[in-house]
């Protein structure tokens, strides 16, 4: 991470800042919103497959919990940096309150390259992890779930490390669990269910007809994978893909299970047939309806947000675009979704998940999808009525509601001694 505008926590930092003058924030508050409220930083040394031992550094955030308990995933990533992860705990912390859920934020990272691991390997890496996050983790303290390069197995393990220190299960510790262990029905989807009921209704702000719109999805994981899936359901057209090893692009459209079996055959989207290859760069700046960043942070930034030609860019990755290139697409006019509203189905799920474990009770998909749905669209329209009643960014307005929302719990509290 090389320029300043790639900083994510610095750039959460400036959301907080503009927010803070915008809707006048309480000092005190502002003042304990400027740092993390513990950072947990552990080495985990792991036996590799080969014999030897290889320390790895990981880490866990816990941004704030003044409305419950912490919650956030876990990201294994060979470029993890503390203040990338610190960024993405503030992230949460916003995104639970703007879908209005009773949890805090934080999120978790371990720096490792996942690809080149055995299942051994992760497995080891995931328990030692557990172990050394234990006292801080829990039902009622801090809830981990997947993100980047983790999964339902990833969270197995942690809840059999957890239970097995505790002396009994405990699955609500974890959340994004198989069903078998208590996972819900339609978390796998979620975040990408709740990114798609986002672009949907910002497509009904703009009077944008779905049946024979286009889009672009950036990034093929869970997220990008179903986005393009659903999309499909709503009738837009996804003309373009990409994923780390590279973009492709059809004009009639890549249909979306053809193009996520293509990736589970080979590991990339890139040879489907029927497809032409392109520069992932050229993806972002396509002539499309509605963009979907489903990668990384920092996709969109000063360089390439003046080329957007997208009406509404729908944000299923954090981050995704920077601070400077949100103001070039707020002169174009784009309609951004931000991240922390058009990816909170995931951990709207959890938190659905965590309330079935903690009632011992399992829903069906349809009860799960309906209250998604329910929330979805709830926290849609107050974040948009928020960006009108302010005259700003829907950004800017969905930050100014999370934000206000943390304060008046954090005002209320008090601050104990
Ligand atoms: N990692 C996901 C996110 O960034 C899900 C978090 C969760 O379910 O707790 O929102």
């Amino acid at each position: 991470m090389s320029s300043k505008e790639s900083n994510p926590y610095e750039n959460a930092m400036k959301q907080l800042e503009s927010t803070a003058s915008l809707i006048k924030l309480d000092p005190a508050a502002h003042e304990m919103l400027k740092s993390p409220k513990r950072i947990l930083s552990v080495s985990l040394p792991i036996k590799m497959d080969d014999g030897h031992v290889k320390n790895f550094q990981g880490y866990r955030v816990q941004f704030n919990d003044a409305r419950g308990p912490f919650k956030g995933g876990i990201r294994y990533h060979p470029n993890v940096t503390l203040d990338e992860v610190k960024a993405l705990a503030t992230w949460m912390t916003w995104k639970c309150s703007v879908v209005d859920i009773p949890y805090g934020g934080a999120k978790g990272g371990v720096i490792c390259d996942p690809k080149n691991m055995s299942t051994a390997e992760k497995e080891r890496l995931t328990r030692r992890y557990t172990a050394m996050i234990a006292d801080f983790i829990g039902p009622y303290r801090d809830v981990p779930a997947p993100d980047v390069y983790t999964d339902s197995q990833t969270m197995s393990w942690i809840l059999d490390t957890y239970s097995q220190l505790k002396g009994y299960q405990v699955p609500e510790c974890v959340t994004g669990k198989p069903i078998a262990l208590g996972g819900s029905e339609g978390r796998n989807n979620s975040t990408a269910r709740g990114c798609i009921i986002c672009a949907r209704e910002a497509a009904k702000q703009l009077r944008l007809p779905l049946k024979g719109a286009t889009a672009a999805v950036q990034g093929y994981g869970n997220a990008g994978s179903w986005s393009a899936v659903f999309l499909q359901e709503l009738g837009v057209k996804v003309v373009a893909a990409s994923d780390s090893s590279g973009a492709i692009y059809s004009k009639s459209g890549l249909d979306s299970a053809k193009t996520l079996n293509h990736k589970e055959q080979t590991g990339s989207v890139v040879g489907l047939e029927g497809s032409e290859q392109i520069e992932p760069e050229k993806l972002l700046e396509l002539d499309v309806d509605i963009l979907v960043p489903a990668a990384l942070e920092n996709s969109i930034t000063a360089h390439n947000a003046g080329n957007v030609k997208a009406k509404i860019i729908s944000e299923a990755a954090n981050g995704p675009t920077t601070p400077e290139a949100d103001a070039i697409l707020e002169k174009n006019k784009v309609l951004i979704v931000p991240d922390i509203l058009a990816n909170a189905g995931g951990v709207t799920v959890s938190y659905l998940e965590w309330v079935q474990n903690l009632n011992r009770e399992h829903w069906t998909e349809d009860q799960v999808n309906e209250r998604l749905e329910q929330k979805m669209v709830a926290a849609f329209n107050a974040s948009y009525e928020m960006s009108k009643k302010l005259n700003v960014t829907m950004r800017s307005g969905a930050l100014a509601l999370s934000i206000k929302r943390v304060a008046d719990a954090i005002q209320l509290l008090g601050i104990w001694p």
